[in-house]
């Protein structure tokens, strides 16, 4: 086996795996306990894909009218998010 056609194995397999990680896609639904805020979010492999109202943090999913409390997530789907 030439050294050429390992590579091309390894650069195949890398592919497939981050075609897999892409579509882990989990959609969530955030209450924002202060203003009440109701709405749909989405998680790519367990991170909070980027909006302008919800910001992801150790602790939860804050929504950016100041809440001191991470938001509830109403998972649709369920699974794991961390
Ligand atoms: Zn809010």
């Amino acid at each position: 086996m030439s050294i050429a056609s390992v590579q091309q194995q390894k650069s195949d397999a890398v592919k497939e795996l981050e075609q897999r990680t892409a579509v882990i896609t989990d959609e969530a639904v955030a209450l924002c306990p202060k203003c009440k805020t109701f709405e749909t979010v989405w998680f790519t492999s367990g991170r909070l894909n980027k909006t302008q109202k919800f910001r992801q943090e150790d602790t939860g999913v804050y929504h950016d009218c100041g809440s001191k409390y991470p938001c509830f997530l109403l998972l649709r789907f369920q699974r794991r998010i961390a």
